[in-house]
């Protein structure tokens, strides 16, 4: 049996399937909407439209982006 850096990685990711991922919040986009990143694996995920998290893509990360501005001048507006 051989080690290498690899397997380290990969008894993080054992933690997180075994106690699930250590999210902490990278950015919030909206009220209920926010982004996340797992201190133990890198994993990025955000919440959906429907509360369920899925995995952070680029496409993601473009709609949150824009979901973001849009928010703040909404609530810019509402505020003023
Ligand atoms: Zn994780």
């Amino acid at each position: 049996m051989k080690s290498s850096p690899k397997s380290q990685r990969s008894i993080s990711s054992l933690l997180c399937v075994a106690f699930g991922h250590d999210y902490i919040i990278t950015r919030k986009v909206t009220n209920h909407i926010n982004e996340y990143r797992c201190s133990h694996c890198g994993r990025e995920v955000a919440e959906n439209d429907t509360g369920h998290l899925e995995i952070l893509t680029q496409k993601l990360k473009n709609t949150n982006s824009a979901l973001a501005t849009f928010f703040q001048k909404k609530n810019r507006k509402v505020s003023a």
